[in-house]
């Protein structure tokens, strides 16, 4: 199960930025979009899977508002510049072999870039972590370095998918520590990034990815006090979202402490 900050909304408050008659608009603020895995199977129990038209639509919708979706390797680096407004933070986790196979020809058409959360400890195996709903394959070697050579950025989700906030201190080392150098090893590069599994974390896990050497860390809600960039907040999308209810995510993402700017 994944959040949605459309599953219980609040009371509406101010439009925070109300459009100037005549003047060109504030560039809108950042923010992360999550996805997992973009398919056509229709047996998704777990809202995570989006097929690759709606992707596209949503895309779109994204290109038409004069956003552009991004790693969050590359989203962090223009919000050092200053330069992050118009920004979408394109994020997949689990590292689905649809990735490449179906979503990264949807990014190429338009140009956009993305983060891809891969599990080395489960190189081409499926997402047996799940009880129930269908087996997926996940990406192998061959897989990570179709991505990186696309232009992806791919970052680590951990060694197998487990809740670290559950995890032993052996376990959340081996995790977190084990999966950066193993993902340094097959794509030849630095890996930034870290997704914590089910989005779960604690001071302890926020800890232990910035002590492995990663420069930031995705969550789902904004983490505890002083997580800063180790826990981005991310806005789930899935098969659901359509144009409005897009407009209406973006618009609430200040309101739940998920844009970018909130952190
Ligand atoms: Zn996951």
């Amino acid at each position: 199960m994944v959040a949605d900050i459309l599953a219980a909304p609040r009371a509406d408050g101010p439009d925070p930025e109300p459009p100037v008659g005549g003047r060109p608009r504030r560039r809108p603020a950042a923010w992360v979009a999550m996805y997992h895995s973009v398919s056509n199977c229709r047996d998704d129990p777990y809202n995570v899977t989006v097929t690759p038209a709606r992707l596209d639509r949503q895309l779109a919708w994204m290109a038409g508002r004069g956003l552009r979706g991004v790693s969050v390797h590359e989203l962090l680096a223009a919000r050092a510049r200053g330069a992050a407004g118009g920004l979408v933070g394109l994020t997949f986790d689990d590292g689905y072999t649809d990735f490449v196979t179906t979503a990264l020809p949807v990014l190429r058409r338009r140009g956009f870039t993305a983060t891809v959360f891969v599990l080395p400890g489960r190189l081409g195996g499926e997402n047996a972590w799940e009880p129930t709903g269908p087996r997926k394959p996940l990406l192998d070697v061959d897989g990570i370095r179709r991505a990186v050579a696309a232009g992806m950025e791919v970052a680590s989700h951990g060694l197998t998918h487990l809740d670290l906030t559950r995890a032993t201190d052996q376990v959340l080392h081996t995790e977190v520590d084990d999966s950066r150098h193993r993902l340094a090893e097959i794509t030849g590069g630095d890996v930034e990034g870290f997704c914590y599994p089910y989005g779960r974390l604690d001071q302890r896990a926020a800890d232990a990815v910035r002590r492995a050497g990663y420069h930031y860390a995705c969550a789902i809600d904004p983490g505890p006090a002083g997580s800063g960039d180790f826990a981005l907040p991310r806005i789930h999308l899935g098969e659901a979202d359509t144009s409005v209810r897009l407009e209406l995510k973006r618009r609430l993402a200040r309101f739940y402490g998920r844009a970018l700017e909130a952190v």
